[in-house]
Formats: structure tokens, sequence, C-alpha cells
């Protein structure tokens, strides 16, 4: 049957318009082929300032080496799940880095950080229990509260109090609050010393998201609790990590008290009912997590180019939410202008795609430019100067 006349069809094709209607279509677009952070898209040399590869570690000869040589000696594939005969040497070894790295009694990697998210919530809670949850928190971990049947109650960004008066007032035999460590689209980071005292004050379990924080917050980019001096409650705090972001690679993680690690081991169905992750991947975060240490200047410079350009952002009087890091989101409104100034920016060759919803809530539509340690300090000067020329094309 020709698409048209499908009926099924024909009510996927109207809301697709609809949507393009709004201004809220989207595509796959392909980026590359790269070198550093210069690319090709759509047939134009870019300076790209989107994406997470914070450290530029997804280009670093070191990881590929690593990935290349266990493909080698172990395979590409794990040929089952964890529980099955999926965990490997590689595995347990990486797990025990992982624990180390957070400071935490234990670790538990998985495929990727949107599957820990959905373990460490749906695994750790069900009917009768409670989710606390911000309402910027990210999809992943809104998923894993609706796939957890718990009770799930939202608090306004950031209200540590909200959150607080939330735990005390509700019922739940086990109680979770969950915040993104460091907020994806508005790069801020949380209340984390508050929220862990809401915690504690409740008998609750504080879960932290640090998938933006792993890397890149903290001396040695260990992670929210780092950044906060709050290393040494790496055993009460179940952090849930990415690889695929600052660290190059790929998957996520959970460290946290033995109690919870054992817990999803019995309970995560996203753990147990996927194929273990290969060993080219363990083998990439194994090594990004020495490389974090021996080249700490990657984490400096990403600091000190994200300085640079909110400065000048600032002295171009553009709206920029948030006050530190590699996320610099830029503040437009509603879609269309947005969608004009991503344009205009793509034209000038520099590429940093809109944000619309559902990604950010309506009218919070936004530039979100990143910064790398790959980027050089000239670059963040194009950027501005990029943005500047596009903002005054579309009239903004
Ligand atoms: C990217 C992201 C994830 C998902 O991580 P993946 O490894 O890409 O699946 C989870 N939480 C937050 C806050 C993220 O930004």
């Amino acid at each position: 049957m020709a698409a048209a006349t499908h009926p099924a069809l024909a009510v996927l094709q109207g809301r697709l318009s609809r949507m393009a209607e709004q201004g809220l279509a989207r595509a796959l677009r392909p980026v590359g082929p790269a070198t550093g952070p210069r690319v090709q898209v759509e047939g134009r040399q870019c300076l790209l300032m989107a994406g997470n590869d914070y450290l530029g570690l997804s280009r670093h000869p070191e990881l590929a080496r690593a990935a290349a040589e266990a493909a080698r000696k172990l395979g590409t594939g794990s040929g089952a799940s964890r529980l099955v005969s999926g965990t490997l040497d590689c595995h347990a070894r990486l797990e025990q880095d992982l624990a180390r790295f957070k400071g935490a009694p234990a670790a538990l990697y998985l495929a990727t950080g949107y599957m820990t998210n959905l373990a460490a919530v749906a695994g750790l809670v069900g009917p009768g229990d409670l989710v606390v949850s911000d309402e910027l928190n990210h999809a992943s971990i809104i998923d894993a509260c609706r796939l957890s049947r718990a009770r799930v109650l939202v608090y306004p960004h950031r209200d540590h109090r909200a959150a607080a008066r939330l735990l005390a007032g509700h019922p739940g035999q086990v109680k979770l609050l969950v915040s993104d460590g460091v907020f994806s689209m508005d790069g801020d980071l949380a209340p984390v010393p508050e929220l862990l005292a809401a915690a504690r004050g409740a008998g609750a379990l504080l879960v932290l998201d640090d998938a933006h924080a792993t890397g890149v917050w903290g001396e040695r980019g260990r992670g929210s609790l780092e950044h906060f001096g709050l290393e040494s409650a790496a055993g009460e705090v179940v952090v849930v990590g990415t690889c695929s972001k600052a660290l190059g690679g790929m998957g996520g993680f959970v460290t946290g008290p033995r109690e919870v690690i054992d817990t999803l081991v019995h309970r995560a169905r996203s753990l147990m009912y996927t194929t273990a992750p290969p060993p080219p991947q363990v083998a990439v975060v194994a090594e990004a997590l020495r490389l974090l240490d021996r080249e700490p200047w990657r984490r400096q410079r990403v600091h000190q180019l994200s300085r640079r350009l909110r400065q000048g952002l600032a002295r171009g009087g553009f709206m920029v939410l948030s006050g530190e890091g590699p996320i610099v989101p830029v503040l437009v409104g509603e879609t269309e202008p947005t969608l004009a100034l991503a344009l205009a920016l793509w034209r000038r060759g520099v590429y940093a795609p809109a944000m619309r919803p559902p990604t950010v809530p309506p009218g919070r539509c936004r530039i979100r430019f990143t910064v790398t340690a790959a980027h050089q300090p000239g670059d963040m000067d194009l950027a501005l100067e990029a943005l500047a020329g596009a903002a005054r094309e579309v009239g903004l």
C-alpha cells in the first residue's frame, strides 16, 4: 500500500507535518570527516562547537590503540548478557578502576549512560517507593522514573528546600532524591551539599547523574562530589557517570554502596537483558581513566576556554545561562529566531545547533555552545565574531 493511503502512515505523516509547521522538524545530519574540532557539515567546513567530547579524548591515539588491541586479543563482541557468560575479566577490572576513581565501595559498568540511569532508578525503586526529581533532569532519568512505577514527585529546578519538603511529606519504603550533577542543557551545577543534607535528613538515597561532570569537574576530574569537597560521601551517594562524553568512549557506570550495586545486579533490567559491552569499548574507558590523571592540562584548558567564551558573550550583550563550565547556552527564546540564528552561524562556519522542545522547555530555545580541550583560544574569538555577525543578520 502506498504511504499516503496506508491509514497509520497517513497519521504519522500528519504528525510530522505539524511538527515541521511548529519549527520542530528534526534531521539526522552527518558531521565529519573531522580533524580536531574542524568538521564538514553538509559540505561546509565548520568549527564544531557542539557535542560533549569535553576533553577531546574521542580522537586520542592511545584510546584508538587500546581499542584495537582489545579487539585483537579479546574479540569484538562479549557474546552474552553480563549475567549469562558476558562478564569478562576486563569488565571486572574496569569496575574496580571505576570504584577507585570515585572512591566508592563498588561500581557497575553498563552499555550506555541512558541504560545506566534506567538501572540506577528503576533498579532501586518500585511500587511503594518514592522518587523526588529535579524538573530539569535528563530525559533518561524521566524515563527511568516512569519505568520504575514508584511514586514520582518533581521539584522546581535546583530548589533543595522543595526537595526536602517532598521527601519529608510523603511515604516511601525506599526514597530516592535524583538530580543531574551538571545539567545537560543549562550547564549549571546542582546544589550538591544541600541535596545531600536533604537526603540524609529524610533517610533517602541521593542519586547524582554526573554525565557532564565526570572528567570535567573537580580538581582531578572526579565529578561533582569532588568539586564540592564531598568525596568522603562517595560511600553513601549513588553516582551515575557516562563514558560517552569526557571519557571519549561509550558506556555508563554507577558507583555507590555495595547494597546498591548488588541490588542492581539482581534487578536492573537494562543490565540483565542486554549484551555486555564489548572488550574494545571497555578498554577505551580503562585507558581514558588513566589519561585523566596523565593529562590534567585538558581539564584546565577546557575551563580556561569556557571562561574566555563566556566573557566574550557577556561583553557582546548575549544572554548566557549559568555560571561556569564548558556547556555555554545562549538563550534566544522562540523556535524560529533560534533556528535562524543557528543557520546563520553555520553559514559563517560555526556549527552549534538550536536546542528546541522537547529537549528544552517551550520559550527557552537556545544555541548550546560546547567547548573542548581540542579547541584553541582563537576558536573562541572566531565563534564570538560569527555569533555577533549572525545575530545582526537575523535581527537579534
Ligand atoms: C548524555 C546524558 C546521559 C546519557 O548518556 P549516554 O552515555 O549518552 O547514553 C545521561 N544523563 C545525562 C545528564 C546526559 O547528559
